[in-house]
């Protein structure tokens, strides 16, 4: 899954951006759900909300790391095929 840092300006551009709606307006920040993230596996071929984002602050998180298989099993678990 990827992480939205604390370098976010909450310009809502990734938000529509996401297929899964993994991201939402947090407390201060937007915020990723990563059950929810497949880094757009699935969908596309690049994460959308690291293109889009004007300040660069979407990494991967280092505490989520997963292979592109398990990223696919998300995806096909998330639209009912898992
Ligand atoms: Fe959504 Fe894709 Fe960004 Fe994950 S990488 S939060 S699935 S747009
Ligand atoms: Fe924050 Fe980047 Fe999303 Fe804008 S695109 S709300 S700066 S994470």
């Amino acid at each position: 899954a990827l992480i939205i840092t604390d370098e976010c300006i909450n310009c809502d551009v990734c938000e529509p951006e996401c297929p899964n709606k993994a991201i939402t307006m947090g407390k201060d920040i937007y915020e990723i759900n990563p059950d929810l993230c497949t880094e757009c596996v699935g969908h596309y071929d690049e994460p959308q909300c690291q293109i889009v984002c004007p300040v660069q602050c979407i990494p991967n998180d280092p505490n989520r790391v997963e292979t592109r298989e398990q990223l696919h099993q998300k995806y096909a678990s998330l639209v009912g095929q898992g």
